[in-house]
């Protein structure tokens, strides 16, 4: 029979294929919650390493839990989240206790719901980080420099947060906060697109001029491409409109060299969007009264 700690730890592993975090960062915090990661301590269980000093400070520990929340370049990377992340204040005694707290953050962190999802995403984007850099150093020799890991990261959080979000209830958008009405008796169509590592999902949400929601579709695009994905969202808004009955439609994309290059005159269209602008133009001509609005969206900063 099981104890009820196996339970619990079972339960809380089990959480971690429920999440919307992406599949390797899952298998990622799995491997940790159930010890299975090659680290240094785990590995001198079976051969010996003369070697056990933290591959980034040198500091005399086996412990991973110092590797991915005390050593300096952990500390540095949570500190990054806006969210105040304050990790000596939990009292964490192990990695799988920290893998929990992300699951289910203590109420004293004040957590939304939103914010739960914005956590675990940071927290779990930083233990891989820490994990490839670990590993750069620990087989190549090498560590990126802060530049490097800085932007690194920023990028990672950006896509990675792109993603969940388009899984999230469009009512979620951010975006909608600062959505504009459009003139009487005509549609707004939202284009966004969300790259992930291996595809798109690109989705459109339809409001008419009171605001109210109309329509919203997303769709999956084989694509990691940013520039593509974003030019298929605008082709679906207009696909879109044509099914729908307005005097007016209003494309709203954030992706402005698509927007810049439908505005564009023929001959300064960038060549790698030669065949959005045609497939633009020729949607184009069934649509009655059609305008193309760029909207700044502020980057998601966790
Ligand atoms: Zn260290």
């Amino acid at each position: 029979m099981e104890s009820d700690g196996q339970n619990s730890a079972d339960s809380f592993k089990r959480k971690i294929w429920k999440t919307k975090l992406h599949r390797r960062l899952k298998l990622h915090l799995w491997r940790i919650a159930s010890d299975l990661l090659p680290t240094k301590d785990q590995t001198s269980r079976y051969v010996h390493i003369p070697d056990l000093s933290c591959p980034f400070c040198g500091f005399d520990s086996t412990s991973t839990l110092h590797l991915f929340t005390q050593c300096h370049i952990a500390r540095a990377l949570w500190y990054r989240s806006q969210l105040s992340i304050r990790l000596d204040n939990l009292q964490l005694s192990s990695t799988s206790q920290l893998i929990e707290m992300l699951l289910d953050p203590p109420n004293v962190m004040q957590f939304d719901k939103e914010n739960k999802v914005k956590f675990l995403l940071f927290g779990a984007l930083c233990i891989d980080c820490i994990w490839m850099w670990r590993n750069k150093v620990v087989h190549e020799g090498l560590l990126p420099s802060e530049v490097q890991k800085s932007r690194s990261f920023h990028k990672l959080v950006q896509e990675h947060w792109r993603l969940i979000k388009s899984s999230l209830p469009m009512d979620s958008w951010r975006s909608l906060s600062r959505w504009l009405k459009p003139r009487y008796n005509s549609f707004k169509l939202n284009c966004d697109a969300a790259v992930g590592l291996s595809y798109s999902s690109i989705a459109v949400v339809v409001r008419d001029w009171r605001g109210k929601l109309v329509f919203a579709h997303s769709k999956k695009e084989n694509t990691n491409v940013t520039l593509q994905a974003e030019a298929d969202a605008i082709i679906l808004a207009l696909n879109i409109a044509t099914k729908l009955n307005a005097s007016h439609f209003v494309i709203e994309s954030d992706s402005k060299i698509c927007i810049d290059s439908i505005r564009a005159p023929g001959d300064q269209v960038p060549w790698r969007l030669l065949s959005f602008v045609s497939a633009v133009n020729s949607i184009f001509v069934e649509l009655g009264s059609v305008s193309f609005s760029w909207v700044y969206q502020s980057q998601m900063v966790l």
